[in-house]
């Protein structure tokens, strides 16, 4: 199997912190190619590094908030109108993501949501532990630390031969140990250093894991101001906008 490569096309948090844009990676392989997170200033990102539109096959979103699943209005209104997109897309996450993505679309561009693609646009809903496969990809969800009025997931996402585990906004769970077992590579949040907040990660309680994380590699983001400020005393790999790691 061919090596997977993933640029980290924003690595930041909700705030901006560090200058950084909001969460998305862009994953590819031989034989398939995605986007992990959309947050709001995705689309300046993608730019930037010159991906192109039908380059992407699919998206999948961790979570509804807007650093994560923003930008995806301007994602579409951008295929449809400038790009003139003519390859199918499917956009996969958490249960009530047709009626969220409905939502979005109409508070950011009115009738957006209307409007017949060019292309056909497929919604997943992820349901928690039900695998789903998309071309070469096969995308599992299971559920973060939030309540469930506002779902988050994790992902575990197989591709190319490999298995990339992604934590999305979460604190730390059972299912996050499970699904590192046999990971090349766990994608994690550390939002602070040594602060705990409900509904988020922070790098002591993820190097106090360790032990539980069986995964090869670990890169860790979404970080706030705090963070960025002690990352030369992480013992992982701390992302930065335009990373390119190959696993
Ligand atoms: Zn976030």
């Amino acid at each position: 199997m061919g090596a997977v490569k993933l640029t980290f096309l924003g690595c930041g948090d909700a705030f901006g912190s560090g200058g950084r844009f909001q969460s998305c990676i862009f994953g590819k392989s031989g034989n398939a190619n995605f986007l992990i997170d959309c947050g709001a200033s995705s689309l300046i990102a993608i730019r930037q590094n010159s991906i192109i539109h039908d380059d992407i096959e699919a998206i999948l979103v961790t979570n509804f908030h807007g650093d994560h699943f923003g930008g995806l209005p301007y994602f579409l209104v951008d295929a449809q109108l400038n790009k003139k997109r003519t390859r199918d897309l499917t956009i996969a996450g958490p249960p009530g993501l047709g009626r969220k993505l409905t939502e979005v679309m109409e508070g950011t561009f009115p009738r957006s949501s209307v409007v017949k693609m060019r292309f056909a646009l497929n919604i997943e809903e992820l349901q928690p532990g039900a695998g789903l496969s998309i071309g070469n990809l096969r995308v599992t969800a299971f559920p973060a630390a939030h309540p469930p009025q506002d779902p988050h997931i994790h992902l575990r996402i197989e591709c190319g031969g490999k298995v990339i585990v992604y934590s999305g906004d979460t604190e730390w769970t059972e299912a996050l140990e499970r699904m590192c077992a046999d990971a090349d590579l766990f994608i994690a949040e550390s939002y602070f250093f040594d602060k705990q907040i409900r509904y988020h990660l922070d790098y002591v309680t993820l190097s106090q894991k360790i032990r539980k994380i069986g995964a090869d590699r670990v890169v860790v983001m979404h970080m706030s101001e705090e963070m960025l400020a002690r990352t030369s005393k992480s013992i992982f790999e701390c992302a930065t906008d335009g990373m390119l790691i190959e696993i």
